[in-house]
């Protein structure tokens, strides 16, 4: 089928949804950050919009950011003891890890598939890359 039948979906969307960024249906994620190899209601291929370290990176960044403010927090206005500290950031850290991967590795995979399209969409889809002719350049 081709992706032109289908709405332009927010990459924002996909990436608070979870959900194929061709059709908004199928499920993104087989467990909590292992992608499907294909969506289960368009059959858009996932393997070919492969992120690689993107989202851990923008993860690294963000979460590093937060938690270490939070520490400091902690130790500066609470006056928390060290292992209690210890412990907020580090439950802070393997909570919001998790989601916060989710999150950018669907908000990459959108915006990939956003700027490339499909395999299929090389031949002239809704998605393909326009290339400019001779004379508009
Ligand atoms: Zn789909």
């Amino acid at each position: 089928m081709a992706s032109s039948a289908y709405p332009i979906i927010s990459p924002l969307k996909t990436a608070f949804t979870h959900r194929c960024p061709q059709c908004g249906v199928g499920a993104l994620y087989v467990r909590v950050l292992k992608i499907r190899p294909a969506c289960t209601h368009c059959g858009l291929s996932f393997a070919e919009h492969d992120v690689g370290d993107g989202p851990a990176f923008f993860t690294i960044l963000i979460l590093g950011f937060a938690v270490v403010g939070l520490s400091i927090y902690l130790e500066v206005v609470m006056q928390l003891s060290l292992l209690k500290n210890l412990s907020f950031s580090i439950g802070a850290l393997l909570l919001l890890m998790p989601m916060c991967l989710r999150f950018f590795k669907s908000y990459l995979i959108a915006i990939k598939y956003k700027l490339h399209g499909s395999q299929e969409d090389m031949s002239g889809g809704a998605h393909a890359p326009r290339i400019p002719k001779k004379g508009e350049l």
